[in-house]
């Protein structure tokens, strides 16, 4: 349990995409911490992940949504602060990749990552957003970025787009938002050992590439950003506003 101003007791915070992968991660580390969590996910079970909140001694409650759903984020909104009693943080996780040169991205590739990668972030920020501004309370709303907010990628176009578009709604919500205590920040993951990253993985040369980048020498495991996630959430934030953090292992530094 985090003492302090890491101490995230009697916060109740949303995760989306906490279903695996860095979310699920991120999820357990705030119930670490101390927070209850509403425990997103789409196609898989958020089960497990609830589980392994409440064997934190929070609160854990299962939320199901896809992010491409306009719908979605108010629900998901309302459904928290009805089984949570409130929400303080919002982690903007869930996203997808669709991998492929520019010249073979159909309109429907392109469509399906804006929608849950930047349209579904879009609106669960302004639910969330409308939401803290009523409560009055403040509060903390974390996007997860990547380092294709900072740089271009390969044959990824439609989700850098999505993830520099992630970085510069971030800064717009931290400049509308700063001054009402509700901090918005974002952490941009490097390479993290994922279902998101398979292919890379699964690609000798370009993950011995990949590799050699690394100042630090590995690559990222989920539970790696943890720690990034419960500062943003908690106190020791509270004059940050407006950041893309990079949990990188060093990348962007080379
Ligand atoms: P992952 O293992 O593929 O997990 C993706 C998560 O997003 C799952 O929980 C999934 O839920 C959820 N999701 C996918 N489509 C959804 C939809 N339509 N509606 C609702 N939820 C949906 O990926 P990850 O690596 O943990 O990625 C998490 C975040 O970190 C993403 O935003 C990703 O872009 C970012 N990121 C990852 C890396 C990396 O190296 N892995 C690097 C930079 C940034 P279900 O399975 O329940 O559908």
């Amino acid at each position: 349990m985090a003492k302090g101003m890491f101490s995230l007791d009697g916060c109740a915070a949303l995760v989306t995409g906490a279903s695996r992968g860095i979310g699920a991660a991120i999820a357990r580390a705030l119930a670490e911490a101390g927070a209850d969590v509403a425990v997103h996910g789409n196609a898989t079970s958020p089960e497990e992940t609830c589980e392994a909140v409440r064997a934190s001694g929070g609160k854990a409650v299962a939320v199901v949504a896809d992010m491409a759903d306009p719908q979605a984020p108010d629900r998901l909104v309302v459904e928290t602060v009805a089984s949570l009693g409130g929400l303080d943080i919002v982690v903007n996780n869930a996203g997808i990749i669709r991998r492929g040169p520019t010249v073979s991205t159909s309109d429907e590739d392109w469509a399906a990552v804006i929608d849950v990668n930047l349209n579904g972030v879009f609106r669960l920020c302004r639910a969330a957003g409308r939401h803290l501004l009523e409560t009055g309370r403040g509060g903390k709303i974390i996007n997860i970025a990547s380092l294709l907010s900072f740089q271009g990628g390969l044959n990824v176009p439609a989700y850098a787009a999505s993830k520099s578009a992630i970085a510069g709604l971030t800064r717009e919500l931290s400049n509308e938002w700063a001054v009402e205590g509700i901090n918005v920040n974002a952490i941009a993951p490097g390479y993290f050992r994922t279902d998101n990253t398979e292919a890379l993985q699964k690609d000798e040369a370009r993950s011995r590439h990949i590799l050699d980048r690394i100042p630090a020498g590995r690559w990222g495991e989920p539970s790696d950003v943890g720690g990034a996630a419960v500062f943003l959430a908690s106190r020791a934030s509270d004059y940050v506003n407006g950041q893309i953090l990079a949990v990188d292992g060093g990348w962007l530094g080379r």
